[in-house]
């Protein structure tokens, strides 16, 4: 009953997360200098009416307003229930982690959760990956890995290590891409991105979600071709599809890996 209890609160612990990420996709990517600051209180993006704090329930307001602004009646986009959801559902899932009182290491599971939802919408919407939410994750996840390492200085050199590699690969690609093709193949945010997935992930599974993202890439843009949305040499969101991989990777990485131990290498 108690596990009950305890995974009742972390779904709405979570959902309230998620409604903080919404915030953080809307106010990172607006033009209106009135939404850039976090801390303002929540408007309306179509009316700028000022939200009730009872309209601000996760998950249960949406529903309860069938999706619609209280003041003028437009309709929200349905992301900002889904953020709620998928962050209420990864909070659930990290169960163990307060079971066993690793409070560290569900901060840092939940960060990441968090940073990845955000990300993939930021980029997926408005083609943008802010360095307001990509400078204080590379941080905050070089400090936290090393702070729970039995070996803090070489998870640290470690860290730094992955993230230079993982900017250096995008960059490298990018000029590539441009000798040959006159345009550029990856926006700066992208390398920030594999930068601090490099922290978090070491550079051997970072290599693995670069990889990962290029085929998903690839599988997508078939799938437009085929639909005929776009030319060839359309742009994708890579930072959305880095976002999908590194979730991927954390839950079936291991399994991932020895599937391409065993069926490429062997
Ligand atoms: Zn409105």
């Amino acid at each position: 009953m108690t596990a009950f209890y305890i995974k009742s609160f972390l779904f709405i612990l979570g959902s309230c997360l998620g409604s903080f990420c919404n915030v953080l996709i809307h106010r990172s990517t607006s033009e209106n200098p009135k939404d850039q600051s976090i801390l303002g209180r929540s408007r309306c993006p179509h009316c700028g009416y000022f939200i009730n704090p009872k309209d601000l329930i996760p998950l249960i307001s949406f529903l309860i307003l069938r999706g619609r602004c209280r003041s003028c009646g437009h309709t929200l986009t349905g992301r900002y229930w889904i953020v709620e959801l998928i962050l209420g559902l990864v909070s659930m899932q990290l169960y163990p982690l307060v079971l066993f009182g690793d409070a560290i290491g569900f901060v840092l599971w939940m960060t990441l959760s968090m940073g990845l939802v955000t990300l993939f919408f930021t980029d997926y919407e408005k083609g943008l990956l802010p360095d307001m939410i990509q400078i204080p994750l590379f941080l905050f996840f070089w400090i936290g890995t090393a702070w729970i390492d039995p070996y803090p200085f070489s998870r640290m050199s470690t860290g730094l290590i992955s993230a230079v590699l993982g900017w250096c690969l995008i960059w490298f690609l990018s000029r590539l891409y441009f000798i040959f093709r006159h345009q550029e193949g990856f926006g700066g945010g992208d390398g920030k991105m594999l930068a601090w997935i490099g922290v978090f992930y070491e550079w051997r599974s970072m290599l693995g979600i670069f990889f990962l993202a290029t085929i998903l890439g690839t599988l997508w843009g078939i799938l437009l071709k085929i639909q005929r949305k776009g030319p060839w040499n359309m742009e994708l969101p890579f930072g959305s599809l880095l976002a999908v991989s590194a979730a991927i990777m954390a839950l079936w990485g291991d399994r991932l890996g020895r599937f391409y131990l065993e069926s490429v290498i062997s």
